[in-house]
Protein backbone atom coordinates (compact mmCIF):
# COMPACT_ATOMS: atom_id res chain seq x y z
CA UNK A 1 0.00 0.00 0.00
CA UNK A 2 3.21 2.69 0.73
CA UNK A 3 5.52 2.30 -1.10
CA UNK A 4 8.81 2.16 0.63
CA UNK A 5 10.95 4.37 -1.74
CA UNK A 6 7.65 6.63 -2.35
CA UNK A 7 7.09 7.21 1.54
CA UNK A 8 10.41 7.00 2.29
CA UNK A 9 10.45 3.80 4.46
CA UNK A 10 13.28 2.63 6.22
CA UNK A 11 14.10 -1.30 5.05
CA UNK A 12 13.79 -2.62 8.63
CA UNK A 13 10.18 -1.10 8.68
CA UNK A 14 9.27 -2.10 4.93
CA UNK A 15 10.26 -5.61 6.27
CA UNK A 16 7.89 -5.76 8.91
CA UNK A 17 5.38 -4.16 7.00
CA UNK A 18 5.63 -7.01 4.07
CA UNK A 19 5.52 -9.86 7.04
CA UNK A 20 2.29 -8.13 8.34
CA UNK A 21 0.87 -8.52 4.18
CA UNK A 22 1.91 -11.71 3.68
CA UNK A 23 0.22 -13.19 6.51
CA UNK A 24 -2.99 -11.20 5.64
CA UNK A 25 -2.91 -13.10 2.28
CA UNK A 26 -2.30 -16.25 3.85
CA UNK A 27 -4.15 -16.80 6.87
CA UNK A 28 -6.87 -14.50 7.47
CA UNK A 29 -8.16 -13.66 3.95
CA UNK A 30 -9.46 -17.11 3.37
CA UNK A 31 -10.86 -17.70 7.13
CA UNK A 32 -12.51 -13.87 6.60
CA UNK A 33 -15.62 -14.86 5.29
CA UNK A 34 -16.85 -17.82 7.72
CA UNK A 35 -16.36 -15.66 10.38
CA UNK A 36 -18.31 -12.67 9.36
CA UNK A 37 -20.63 -15.37 8.68
CA UNK A 38 -20.94 -16.86 12.21
CA UNK A 39 -19.69 -14.30 13.78
CA UNK A 40 -17.25 -16.21 15.32
CA UNK A 41 -13.69 -14.95 16.18
CA UNK A 42 -10.85 -16.26 14.29
CA UNK A 43 -8.89 -17.76 17.19
CA UNK A 44 -6.32 -19.37 14.41
CA UNK A 45 -5.36 -16.49 12.90
CA UNK A 46 -4.04 -15.26 16.14
CA UNK A 47 -2.53 -18.58 17.12
CA UNK A 48 -0.89 -18.48 13.22
CA UNK A 49 0.44 -15.09 14.12
CA UNK A 50 2.36 -15.90 17.66
CA UNK A 51 5.11 -18.20 15.38
CA UNK A 52 5.16 -14.89 12.98
CA UNK A 53 6.30 -13.10 15.75
CA UNK A 54 3.32 -10.39 15.03
CA UNK A 55 1.73 -10.58 18.73
CA UNK A 56 4.80 -9.54 20.03
CA UNK A 57 5.06 -6.65 16.98
CA UNK A 58 5.13 -3.48 19.27
CA UNK A 59 7.15 -5.91 21.83
CA UNK A 60 10.49 -3.69 22.81
CA UNK A 61 13.55 -5.90 21.00
CA UNK A 62 14.67 -6.04 24.19
CA UNK A 63 12.02 -7.87 25.85
CA UNK A 64 11.75 -10.39 22.48
CA UNK A 65 9.66 -8.41 20.84
CA UNK A 66 9.80 -7.01 17.19
CA UNK A 67 10.31 -3.59 18.57
CA UNK A 68 8.22 -1.77 15.50
CA UNK A 69 7.47 1.85 15.73
CA UNK A 70 3.95 3.15 16.17
CA UNK A 71 4.38 4.55 12.28
CA UNK A 72 5.37 0.61 11.33
CA UNK A 73 2.90 -1.18 13.30
CA UNK A 74 0.35 1.48 11.71
CA UNK A 75 0.97 0.50 8.18
CA UNK A 76 0.97 -3.02 9.00
CA UNK A 77 -2.46 -3.21 10.42
CA UNK A 78 -3.56 -1.50 7.59
CA UNK A 79 -2.29 -3.86 5.63
CA UNK A 80 -3.87 -7.07 7.43
CA UNK A 81 -6.84 -4.63 7.19
CA UNK A 82 -6.90 -5.16 3.52
CA UNK A 83 -7.79 -8.97 3.94
CA UNK A 84 -9.51 -9.04 6.86
CA UNK A 85 -10.85 -5.85 9.11
CA UNK A 86 -12.25 -8.19 11.86
CA UNK A 87 -8.79 -9.31 12.71
CA UNK A 88 -6.73 -6.06 12.01
CA UNK A 89 -9.13 -4.46 14.77
CA UNK A 90 -9.24 -7.14 16.94
CA UNK A 91 -5.09 -7.71 16.16
CA UNK A 92 -5.32 -3.72 16.88
CA UNK A 93 -6.60 -4.07 20.35
CA UNK A 94 -4.20 -6.46 21.34
CA UNK A 95 -1.06 -4.34 19.91
CA UNK A 96 -1.73 -1.43 21.66
CA UNK A 97 -1.54 -2.99 25.19
CA UNK A 98 2.10 -3.22 23.96
CA UNK A 99 2.41 -0.08 21.87
CA UNK A 100 0.91 1.74 24.74
CA UNK A 101 2.70 0.37 27.72
CA UNK A 102 5.96 0.32 25.29
CA UNK A 103 7.67 2.79 22.87
CA UNK A 104 4.57 4.77 24.02
CA UNK A 105 5.18 5.08 27.34
CA UNK A 106 8.68 5.32 27.09
CA UNK A 107 8.54 8.95 25.83
CA UNK A 108 6.56 9.70 28.56
CA UNK A 109 7.19 12.40 31.67
CA UNK A 110 7.73 9.62 34.62
CA UNK A 111 9.88 9.47 37.80
CA UNK A 112 12.57 6.93 38.17
CA UNK A 113 10.60 5.31 40.90
CA UNK A 114 7.54 5.12 37.89
CA UNK A 115 9.85 3.78 35.47
CA UNK A 116 11.60 1.05 37.47
CA UNK A 117 7.87 0.02 38.45
CA UNK A 118 6.76 0.26 34.85
CA UNK A 119 9.13 -1.42 33.20
CA UNK A 120 9.53 -4.15 36.34
CA UNK A 121 5.93 -4.97 35.23
CA UNK A 122 5.38 -4.58 31.60
CA UNK A 123 7.52 -7.22 31.13
CA UNK A 124 5.39 -10.04 32.87
CA UNK A 125 3.08 -8.95 30.03
CA UNK A 126 5.60 -9.06 27.21
CA UNK A 127 6.94 -12.38 28.75
CA UNK A 128 2.94 -13.67 28.66
CA UNK A 129 3.17 -12.47 24.64
CA UNK A 130 6.30 -13.67 23.85
CA UNK A 131 6.22 -16.91 25.31
CA UNK A 132 3.11 -18.00 25.53
CA UNK A 133 1.29 -16.35 22.68
CA UNK A 134 -0.98 -14.16 25.34
CA UNK A 135 -3.93 -12.45 23.68
CA UNK A 136 -4.47 -8.92 25.03
CA UNK A 137 -7.73 -7.08 24.55
CA UNK A 138 -9.62 -3.67 25.33
CA UNK A 139 -12.73 -3.33 26.77
CA UNK A 140 -12.77 0.78 27.33
CA UNK A 141 -16.39 1.43 26.27
CA UNK A 142 -19.24 1.59 28.99
CA UNK A 143 -22.12 2.97 27.15
CA UNK A 144 -22.29 6.07 28.84
CA UNK A 145 -19.40 9.38 28.40
CA UNK A 146 -16.69 7.44 29.84
CA UNK A 147 -14.97 6.85 26.39
CA UNK A 148 -15.56 9.91 25.06
CA UNK A 149 -12.92 11.23 27.09
CA UNK A 150 -15.46 13.32 29.53
CA UNK A 151 -16.15 11.58 32.70
CA UNK A 152 -14.30 9.31 34.84
CA UNK A 153 -15.21 5.68 33.74
CA UNK A 154 -18.11 4.19 36.13
CA UNK A 155 -15.73 0.69 36.41
CA UNK A 156 -14.40 1.17 39.56
CA UNK A 157 -11.85 -0.39 41.32
CA UNK A 158 -11.02 -0.43 45.39
CA UNK A 159 -8.13 -0.14 46.81
CA UNK A 160 -7.48 -3.91 48.78
CA UNK A 161 -4.46 -5.32 50.24
CA UNK A 162 -2.15 -6.60 47.40
CA UNK A 163 -4.40 -4.76 44.32
CA UNK A 164 -7.94 -3.90 43.79
CA UNK A 165 -11.25 -5.10 44.12
CA UNK A 166 -12.76 -4.17 40.19
CA UNK A 167 -16.68 -4.18 39.33
CA UNK A 168 -18.54 -2.90 35.86
CA UNK A 169 -19.73 -3.53 32.88
CA UNK A 170 -17.65 -2.75 29.38
CA UNK A 171 -19.84 -2.93 26.15
CA UNK A 172 -18.64 -4.01 23.03
CA UNK A 173 -15.79 -6.26 24.70
CA UNK A 174 -13.66 -7.14 21.26
CA UNK A 175 -12.15 -10.26 21.44
CA UNK A 176 -14.56 -11.14 24.36
CA UNK A 177 -13.74 -14.86 25.09
CA UNK A 178 -11.15 -15.20 23.05
CA UNK A 179 -8.49 -13.00 25.13
CA UNK A 180 -6.24 -14.46 27.24
CA UNK A 181 -6.19 -10.62 29.51
CA UNK A 182 -8.40 -8.21 29.16
CA UNK A 183 -7.16 -4.71 29.29
CA UNK A 184 -9.87 -2.78 31.35
CA UNK A 185 -9.80 1.49 32.00
CA UNK A 186 -10.82 1.65 35.62
CA UNK A 187 -11.36 4.46 38.05
CA UNK A 188 -8.71 3.50 41.46
CA UNK A 189 -11.45 4.61 44.39
CA UNK A 190 -10.75 4.87 47.69
CA UNK A 191 -13.31 5.03 50.45
CA UNK A 192 -15.09 8.50 50.45
CA UNK A 193 -12.82 9.79 46.83
CA UNK A 194 -14.97 11.43 44.48
CA UNK A 195 -14.08 9.44 40.63
CA UNK A 196 -11.53 11.60 39.38
CA UNK A 197 -10.05 10.67 35.42
CA UNK A 198 -6.70 11.83 36.20
CA UNK A 199 -7.10 8.31 38.87
CA UNK A 200 -7.99 6.13 35.38
CA UNK A 201 -6.16 2.76 36.22
CA UNK A 202 -5.31 0.76 32.88
CA UNK A 203 -5.42 -3.23 34.33
CA UNK A 204 -4.89 -6.65 33.10
CA UNK A 205 -7.52 -8.74 34.30
CA UNK A 206 -7.23 -12.64 33.46
CA UNK A 207 -9.96 -13.78 31.76
CA UNK A 208 -10.37 -16.64 34.05
CA UNK A 209 -10.58 -14.14 37.33
CA UNK A 210 -13.26 -15.02 39.46
CA UNK A 211 -15.88 -12.70 38.98
CA UNK A 212 -15.14 -12.24 34.94
CA UNK A 213 -18.60 -13.61 32.60
CA UNK A 214 -19.34 -12.50 29.30
CA UNK A 215 -22.95 -11.54 28.83
CA UNK A 216 -25.11 -10.69 25.47
CA UNK A 217 -25.60 -11.35 22.02
CA UNK A 218 -23.37 -10.34 19.19
CA UNK A 219 -25.09 -9.82 15.47
CA UNK A 220 -23.69 -6.46 14.19
CA UNK A 221 -23.94 -5.05 10.76
CA UNK A 222 -20.00 -4.98 10.72
CA UNK A 223 -16.78 -6.29 12.16
CA UNK A 224 -18.92 -9.46 13.08
CA UNK A 225 -15.88 -11.64 13.92
CA UNK A 226 -14.66 -9.04 16.47
CA UNK A 227 -17.11 -10.91 19.23
CA UNK A 228 -17.87 -7.49 20.78
CA UNK A 229 -19.78 -8.72 23.75
CA UNK A 230 -20.69 -7.40 27.17
CA UNK A 231 -17.99 -8.41 30.08
CA UNK A 232 -19.14 -7.60 33.02
CA UNK A 233 -16.63 -7.58 36.16
CA UNK A 234 -18.15 -8.18 39.80
CA UNK A 235 -15.78 -7.96 42.73
CA UNK A 236 -12.72 -9.30 40.50
CA UNK A 237 -9.67 -9.31 42.34
CA UNK A 238 -6.83 -7.95 40.59
CA UNK A 239 -3.06 -7.79 41.79
CA UNK A 240 -0.79 -5.14 41.37
CA UNK A 241 1.02 -6.39 39.50
CA UNK A 242 -1.51 -6.86 36.40
CA UNK A 243 -1.20 -2.74 36.33
CA UNK A 244 -0.37 -1.86 33.05
CA UNK A 245 0.45 1.53 33.73
CA UNK A 246 1.55 3.21 37.28
CA UNK A 247 -1.19 5.54 38.94
CA UNK A 248 -1.68 8.52 36.61
CA UNK A 249 0.44 7.57 33.43
CA UNK A 250 -2.53 6.69 31.21
CA UNK A 251 -4.14 9.72 32.09
CA UNK A 252 -1.16 11.54 31.29
CA UNK A 253 -1.03 9.51 28.31
CA UNK A 254 -4.14 10.45 26.90
CA UNK A 255 -3.14 13.86 27.47
CA UNK A 256 0.04 13.85 26.05
CA UNK A 257 -0.20 11.66 23.38
CA UNK A 258 -3.63 12.00 21.66
CA UNK A 259 -2.18 10.01 18.60
CA UNK A 260 -2.85 7.03 20.44
CA UNK A 261 -6.30 7.55 19.87
CA UNK A 262 -5.79 7.29 15.90
CA UNK A 263 -4.76 3.46 16.30
CA UNK A 264 -7.97 2.54 15.54
CA UNK A 265 -7.69 3.94 11.83
CA UNK A 266 -5.26 1.28 10.32
CA UNK A 267 -7.88 -0.78 9.70
CA UNK A 268 -10.02 1.13 8.02
CA UNK A 269 -7.21 2.48 5.73
CA UNK A 270 -6.53 -1.42 4.48
CA UNK A 271 -9.87 -1.58 4.09
CA UNK A 272 -10.00 1.73 1.36
CA UNK A 273 -7.51 0.01 -0.02
CA UNK A 274 -9.57 -2.87 -0.27
CA UNK A 275 -12.29 -1.60 -2.03
CA UNK A 276 -10.27 0.22 -4.21
CA UNK A 277 -8.17 -2.98 -5.14
CA UNK A 278 -11.43 -5.11 -5.73
CA UNK A 279 -12.94 -2.68 -8.28
CA UNK A 280 -9.56 -2.56 -10.35
CA UNK A 281 -9.61 -6.40 -10.15
CA UNK A 282 -13.52 -6.70 -10.93
CA UNK A 283 -13.79 -4.53 -13.79
CA UNK A 284 -10.71 -6.34 -14.94
CA UNK A 285 -12.42 -9.35 -15.29
CA UNK A 286 -9.76 -10.84 -12.91
CA UNK A 287 -11.27 -10.97 -9.66
CA UNK A 288 -10.97 -14.64 -8.12
CA UNK A 289 -14.71 -15.72 -8.16
CA UNK A 290 -16.59 -13.97 -10.18
CA UNK A 291 -16.86 -14.11 -13.90
CA UNK A 292 -13.61 -13.28 -15.63
CA UNK A 293 -15.84 -10.57 -17.77
CA UNK A 294 -14.31 -7.52 -18.59
CA UNK A 295 -16.10 -3.99 -17.94
CA UNK A 296 -12.97 -1.57 -17.75
CA UNK A 297 -13.59 -0.40 -21.75
CA UNK A 298 -17.41 1.89 -20.24
CA UNK A 299 -16.02 5.62 -19.74
CA UNK A 300 -18.16 5.76 -16.55
CA UNK A 301 -16.18 3.23 -15.03
CA UNK A 302 -12.87 4.99 -15.80
CA UNK A 303 -14.47 8.18 -14.06
CA UNK A 304 -15.44 6.20 -11.25
CA UNK A 305 -12.52 4.12 -10.80
CA UNK A 306 -10.22 7.67 -11.56
CA UNK A 307 -12.86 9.34 -8.41
CA UNK A 308 -11.87 6.56 -6.40
CA UNK A 309 -7.81 6.55 -6.90
CA UNK A 310 -8.05 10.29 -6.46
CA UNK A 311 -9.91 9.54 -2.78
CA UNK A 312 -7.90 6.99 -2.06
CA UNK A 313 -4.24 8.98 -3.12
CA UNK A 314 -5.81 11.80 -0.78
CA UNK A 315 -6.91 9.23 2.35
CA UNK A 316 -3.15 7.27 2.40
CA UNK A 317 -1.06 11.03 2.23
CA UNK A 318 -2.86 12.36 5.08
CA UNK A 319 -2.98 9.65 7.20
CA UNK A 320 0.77 8.69 6.44
CA UNK A 321 1.24 12.09 7.63
CA UNK A 322 -0.46 12.15 10.84
CA UNK A 323 1.05 9.08 11.47
CA UNK A 324 4.63 9.87 10.68
CA UNK A 325 4.24 12.90 13.10
CA UNK A 326 2.73 10.78 16.31
CA UNK A 327 4.79 11.69 19.15
CA UNK A 328 4.43 12.68 22.98
CA UNK A 329 3.02 16.98 23.27
CA UNK A 330 2.56 17.63 19.47
CA UNK A 331 1.70 20.73 17.97
CA UNK A 332 -1.95 22.03 17.78
CA UNK A 333 -1.33 21.81 14.32
CA UNK A 334 -0.38 17.91 14.61
CA UNK A 335 -3.46 17.03 16.69
CA UNK A 336 -5.87 18.86 14.74
CA UNK A 337 -3.96 16.90 11.23
CA UNK A 338 -4.65 13.57 13.43
CA UNK A 339 -8.29 14.16 14.13
CA UNK A 340 -8.85 15.48 10.05
CA UNK A 341 -6.63 11.76 9.03
CA UNK A 342 -9.02 9.60 11.33
CA UNK A 343 -11.97 11.91 9.90
CA UNK A 344 -11.14 11.31 6.40
CA UNK A 345 -9.86 7.34 6.83
CA UNK A 346 -13.38 6.53 8.49
CA UNK A 347 -15.53 8.50 6.25
CA UNK A 348 -13.88 7.39 2.96
CA UNK A 349 -13.10 3.63 3.82
CA UNK A 350 -17.26 3.22 3.87
CA UNK A 351 -17.60 6.30 1.16
CA UNK A 352 -15.16 3.92 -1.16
CA UNK A 353 -16.51 0.88 -0.58
CA UNK A 354 -20.31 2.16 -1.46
CA UNK A 355 -18.72 3.73 -4.82
CA UNK A 356 -17.15 0.18 -5.46
CA UNK A 357 -20.57 -1.18 -4.77
CA UNK A 358 -22.22 0.73 -7.18
CA UNK A 359 -19.51 0.64 -9.90
CA UNK A 360 -18.96 -3.04 -9.96
CA UNK A 361 -22.64 -3.77 -10.25
CA UNK A 362 -25.55 -6.26 -8.46
CA UNK A 363 -23.40 -9.74 -8.78
CA UNK A 364 -20.45 -7.71 -7.00
CA UNK A 365 -21.84 -7.45 -3.57
CA UNK A 366 -22.90 -11.16 -3.16
CA UNK A 367 -22.01 -12.61 -0.23
CA UNK A 368 -19.59 -15.05 -2.27
CA UNK A 369 -17.20 -12.22 -2.63
CA UNK A 370 -15.47 -10.11 -0.19
CA UNK A 371 -16.96 -6.14 -1.11
CA UNK A 372 -19.90 -6.82 0.50
CA UNK A 373 -18.39 -7.56 3.82
CA UNK A 374 -15.50 -4.47 2.95
CA UNK A 375 -18.60 -2.23 2.90
CA UNK A 376 -20.35 -3.30 6.08
CA UNK A 377 -17.05 -3.54 7.99
CA UNK A 378 -16.31 -0.53 6.54
CA UNK A 379 -19.25 1.48 7.98
CA UNK A 380 -17.95 1.04 11.69
CA UNK A 381 -15.37 3.00 11.43
CA UNK A 382 -16.69 6.30 12.15
CA UNK A 383 -18.37 5.22 15.26
CA UNK A 384 -15.63 4.38 17.10
CA UNK A 385 -15.20 6.23 20.12
CA UNK A 386 -13.18 8.36 21.69
CA UNK A 387 -12.29 9.75 18.44
CA UNK A 388 -15.88 8.93 15.94
CA UNK A 389 -16.63 11.28 12.93
CA UNK A 390 -19.05 13.31 14.63
CA UNK A 391 -16.45 14.34 17.59
CA UNK A 392 -13.56 14.73 15.30
CA UNK A 393 -15.70 17.03 13.23
CA UNK A 394 -16.93 18.94 16.22
CA UNK A 395 -13.09 19.38 17.55
CA UNK A 396 -11.43 20.61 14.03
CA UNK A 397 -14.31 23.55 14.42
CA UNK A 398 -14.17 24.40 18.02
CA UNK A 399 -9.94 23.87 18.19
CA UNK A 400 -9.58 25.76 15.06
CA UNK A 401 -11.53 28.98 16.09
CA UNK A 402 -10.80 28.83 19.72
CA UNK A 403 -7.02 29.01 21.35
CA UNK A 404 -6.94 26.96 24.79
CA UNK A 405 -8.69 28.95 27.52
CA UNK A 406 -10.55 31.73 25.25
CA UNK A 407 -14.51 32.35 25.73
CA UNK A 408 -16.40 35.18 23.92
CA UNK A 409 -17.47 36.55 27.25
C1 LIG B 1 -16.96 -3.34 15.74
C2 LIG B 1 -16.72 -2.57 16.97
C3 LIG B 1 -15.77 -3.02 17.88
C4 LIG B 1 -15.55 -2.32 19.05
N1 LIG B 1 -14.61 -2.76 19.93
C5 LIG B 1 -14.38 -2.07 21.06
C6 LIG B 1 -13.41 -2.52 22.01
O1 LIG B 1 -12.73 -3.54 21.82
N2 LIG B 1 -13.24 -1.79 23.12
C7 LIG B 1 -13.95 -0.68 23.38
O2 LIG B 1 -13.73 -0.07 24.39
N3 LIG B 1 -14.89 -0.25 22.52
C8 LIG B 1 -15.12 -0.91 21.38
N4 LIG B 1 -16.08 -0.47 20.51
C9 LIG B 1 -17.00 0.56 20.96
C10 LIG B 1 -16.89 1.89 20.31
O3 LIG B 1 -15.67 2.52 20.45
C11 LIG B 1 -17.94 2.78 20.91
O4 LIG B 1 -17.73 2.90 22.28
C12 LIG B 1 -19.31 2.27 20.73
O5 LIG B 1 -19.58 2.16 19.37
C13 LIG B 1 -20.19 3.28 21.45
O6 LIG B 1 -21.40 3.32 20.98
P1 LIG B 1 -22.52 4.16 21.72
O7 LIG B 1 -23.72 3.99 20.88
O8 LIG B 1 -22.63 3.78 23.15
O9 LIG B 1 -21.98 5.64 21.66
P2 LIG B 1 -22.54 6.91 22.38
O10 LIG B 1 -21.65 7.27 23.53
O11 LIG B 1 -24.01 6.77 22.63
O12 LIG B 1 -22.32 8.00 21.29
C14 LIG B 1 -23.08 8.03 20.11
C15 LIG B 1 -22.47 9.04 19.20
O13 LIG B 1 -22.61 10.34 19.78
C16 LIG B 1 -21.42 11.09 19.59
N5 LIG B 1 -20.84 11.51 20.89
C17 LIG B 1 -20.65 10.73 21.98
N6 LIG B 1 -20.05 11.46 22.95
C18 LIG B 1 -19.86 12.70 22.46
C19 LIG B 1 -19.28 13.88 22.95
N7 LIG B 1 -18.78 13.96 24.20
N8 LIG B 1 -19.24 14.97 22.15
C20 LIG B 1 -19.76 14.92 20.91
N9 LIG B 1 -20.33 13.81 20.37
C21 LIG B 1 -20.37 12.72 21.13
C22 LIG B 1 -20.44 10.23 18.88
O14 LIG B 1 -20.35 10.58 17.53
C23 LIG B 1 -20.98 8.83 18.99
O15 LIG B 1 -20.74 8.04 17.85
C24 LIG B 1 -16.31 -1.15 19.33
C25 LIG B 1 -17.26 -0.70 18.40
C26 LIG B 1 -17.46 -1.38 17.23
C27 LIG B 1 -18.48 -0.85 16.28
Amino acid sequence: MFEPAAFGLERKEAELIERARCFGQSAPAPRAARHDRDATFPTENFRDMHPEGLLAICVPKADGGLGASYRTYSIAAAELGRYCGATALSWNMHVCSTLWTGALADELMMSAQERAEHNARRRLHYARIVADGAIYSQPFSEGGAAAAGTVAFGTEARPVAGGFRVNGKKIFASLSGAADYYGVLCTERGEGEDASRRNTLYLAIPADAEGVSIVGEWDPLGMRATVSRTLLLKDVFVPEDEMLMPRGVYFRAATCWPHMFLTLSPTYMGLAQAAYDFTVRYLRGELPGALPVKRRMYPTKQIAVAEMRIMLEQTKTLWFQAISEARANPTKEQVLRAYAAQFTVMENANALAAKAIRTCGGQAMLKTLSLERIYRDSRCGSLMLPWTAEICLDRIGRESLYEAGETDE
